[in-house]
């Protein structure tokens, strides 16, 4: 029988950089795992485009997919609805493939419910002040979006102890490393594992 993927579940608070991280590790070649491609009902920012960023949507299209119970999560953020399509993802874990979602943490706590065995890492910055200032210099957001995004961020760093690991954001390059290294550690696991070890045991 076909072995499932690892569903990893890259979160953390709004600003902290998880977009980045995460673009950074697809960016590099021999990657064992796919990106998740979202939903969202935002609308796209300069350069992004839809099928690739994400999956642009209405907010009755995203509202029709929640009533099909198309969405393996999904959560308002800052006034828009962000999503997570779950025939794709159970379908690329059936077929053995690692799926990587980058998420915000009301979703991953969802996920973390379906999928308690998932890998679930939480991306957290240096400081508060730092968050802010990676906010504001991204320059994509009004005064009043930068201070909802403050707000939400202590709560969701308060979530933290959903999750397996932390990773502190300091240099994307530290944190894409990190991320690759917890990944391939996870597959070790002797829980994860040894089921394959006790068949060859058996069978000798
Ligand atoms: P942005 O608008 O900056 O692209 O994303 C806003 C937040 O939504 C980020 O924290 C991002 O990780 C999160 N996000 C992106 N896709 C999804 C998704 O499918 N589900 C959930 N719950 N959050 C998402």
């Amino acid at each position: 029988m076909q072995e499932k993927g690892l569903l990893i579940v890259l979160s953390g608070p709004s600003g902290v950089g998880k977009g980045t991280v995460r673009k950074q590790i697809f960016s590099q070649p021999n990657n064992d795992f796919v990106y998740s491609i979202s939903m969202t009902t935002r609308l796209p920012r300069k350069g992004e485009i839809n099928g690739v960023d994400y999956f642009f949507k209405t907010r009755e299209e995203f509202e029709s997919l929640i009533e099909q119970g198309k969405l393996l999560e999904y959560a308002e953020f800052v006034g828009n609805y962000y999503g997570t399509p779950v025939d794709y993802v159970r379908e690329t874990l059936d077929s053995g493939k690692d799926v990587f979602l980058e998420i915000e943490v009301k979703g991953a706590r969802q996920v973390r419910e379906k999928f308690p065995e998932g890998l679930f890492i939480f991306l957290m910055p240096p400081s508060l002040s730092e968050l802010k200032n990676r906010i504001v210099t991204r320059g994509t957001e009004t005064e009043d979006l930068i201070n909802n995004r403050m707000l939400s961020a202590r709560e969701e760093i308060e979530m933290m102890s959903l999750y397996d690991y932390v990773i502190e954001n300091d240099y994307v390059e530290h944190a894409c490393e990190k991320v690759k290294a917890i990944i391939i550690a996870e597959h070790c696991r002797r829980q994860r594992v040894e089921h394959r070890y006790i068949k060859v045991l058996e069978a000798e």
